[in-house]
C-alpha cells in the first residue's frame, strides 16, 4: 500500500489541508483548479476580513486591486505599481499648487478641484443619489454597471427609482451624499473636509436618463448590485415594485 501523504493545499487562515491523500492532493483538492488561470490550485484566496473571499488559486494568481475578480501574478503586479505610482503622485501634489488630472482631464481627486475655486470651474454642491443592498456588515454593496465597477449615481430620484424595479428583488435602500457636481462633464465628487478624505474623493460619472435609455436599448442589464453579498432577503417580483415604493417615500 502507498504510503499515505497530507494534502498540501493552503487553506486561508487554517494553514494546510492536511488531509491523507496518495499525491499530496486529497479527494476534494486533487482537482480543483485555479479559478483565474485554470492551472492547479495550491491555496485559497485569503482576501477578505469578516468574510473570507475562499475561492482556488493557483501560486501566482491573486484577489483583484479594483474589483471582485481574481487576476494573475502579473496582472496583479501591474495593479500595485499602478497604485503605488497614484501614491507618489498624490503626495507630490500636495506641494505643489498646479493642479493633477486624471485620464479625463478633470481633476484626480477633490483635492486637486479646490486648488481652484470649484464655482469658476462649474461645480457646484448638490445631492447625489444611490442605492445599496441592506445587510449588517461594515461593507458597500451599490448597484453597479457591471462591466465598468461603476456606482449608478444620480441626480434624478425618480430617475433611480426606475432602476431600483428592474434590479434584483432584494433588500435595499436609497442613500444620497453631498457632492461638488458639473453636469457639464457630468461627474460628481463627494464632499469632504479632511484632507486624507478629500485625496481619496475620486470624480464618479453621474447616469442621466439620456444615458439610461442607451444603456437600456444596447445592454438590458448591465445595471447590477454589486457582487459579493450573499443572502440577505429577497422579494418576490411583485411585491418588490410595491417596497421600492414604500422605501422611496422613506429616503432623504
Ligand atoms: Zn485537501
Ligand atoms: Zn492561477
Ligand atoms: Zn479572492
Amino acid at each position: 500500500m502507498p504510503k499515505s501523504k497530507p494534502c498540501l493545499l493552503e487553506v486561508s487562515w487554517v494553514g494546510k489541508c492536511d488531509k491523507p491523500s496518495t499525491n499530496g492532493w486529497c479527494s476534494k483538492h486533487e482537482n480543483l483548479k485555479c479559478c483565474s488561470c485554470g492551472a492547479k490550485a495550491t491555496q485559497d484566496c485569503d482576501h477578505g476580513s469578516s468574510l473570507i473571499c475562499g475561492a482556488p488559486l493557483c501560486e501566482t494568481c491573486q484577489h483583484s486591486l479594483d474589483g471582485d475578480r481574481h487576476v494573475t501574478g502579473a496582472v496583479y503586479k501591474e495593479q500595485t505599481d499602478k497604485r503605488k505610482q497614484e501614491e507618489v503622485a498624490v503626495e507630490q501634489s500636495r506641494k505643489s499648487l498646479e493642479q493633477r488630472f486624471n485620464g479625463e482631464g478633470i481633476p484626480s481627486n477633490l483635492f486637486e478641484l479646490f486648488k481652484k475655486d470649484p464655482k469658476e470651474q462649474g461645480y457646484r454642491l448638490d445631492k447625489v443619489f444611490f442605492l445599496q443592498l441592506t445587510h449588517g456588515l461594515m461593507a458597500f454593496y451599490p448597484a453597479v454597471i457591471d462591466a465598468e465597477k461603476r456606482v449608478i449615481a444620480c441626480l434624478d430620484r425618480s430617475l433611480l427609482i426606475e432602476v431600483w424595479k428592474t434590479l434584483e428583488p432584494r433588500d435595499s435602500k436609497m442613500g444620497s451624499m453631498i457632492c461638488y457636481v458639473n453636469m457639464q462633464k457630468g461627474v460628481a465628487y463627494p464632499n469632504a473636509d479632511e484632507q486624507y478624505g478629500q485625496e481619496r474623493s475620486k470624480p464618479e460619472k453621474i447616469l442621466t436618463r439620456n444615458e439610461y435609455e442607451e444603456i437600456r436599448k444596447k445592454t438590458p442589464h448591465a445595471i447590477t448590485w454589486a457582487p459579493g453579498l450573499i443572502g440577505g432577503q429577497y422579494f418576490e417580483p411583485a411585491l418588490f415594485q410595491a417596497y421600492v415604493d414604500r422605501m422611496a417615500t422613506r429616503c432623504l
